[in-house]
C-alpha cells in the first residue's frame, strides 16, 4: 500500500506555491491528504480528477465538492 499520495511529486497544489491557496491550508492539506495513507490521498478530488481524465485544473482543492464531469464543464468556462 503507497503511504503517501503517487502524486505528490507532480501536483501542483504540492510543488508550486502560487496558487493562492495560504500557508495553513497547504499544510492542512498535506497532513490530511497528501502525506496520509491510501485511505487520506484517495478521497482527495484531486487525486480523483487526476484519475478519472489525468489532469487536475489548479482551481480544484483536496476538498472540491465536483465530479471530474463537473471539472471538466468549470475548466471549459475558465478556458473559454
Ligand atoms: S493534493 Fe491530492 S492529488 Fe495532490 S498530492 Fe495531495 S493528495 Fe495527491
Amino acid at each position: 500500500m503507497e503511504q503517501i499520495c503517487p502524486n505528490i511529486t507532480t501536483c501542483n497544489l504540492v510543488v508550486r506555491d502560487d496558487l493562492g491557496i495560504c500557508e495553513i491550508d497547504k499544510k492542512e492539506y498535506m497532513t490530511n491528504y497528501c502525506n496520509g495513507d491510501e485511505k487520506s490521498w484517495s478521497v482527495c478530488t484531486r487525486y480523483l480528477t487526476k484519475k478519472a481524465i489525468n489532469f487536475c485544473p489548479d482551481f480544484v482543492l483536496p476538498t472540491s465538492k465536483m465530479t471530474p464531469d463537473e471539472v471538466i464543464d468549470k475548466f471549459d468556462e475558465v478556458v473559454n
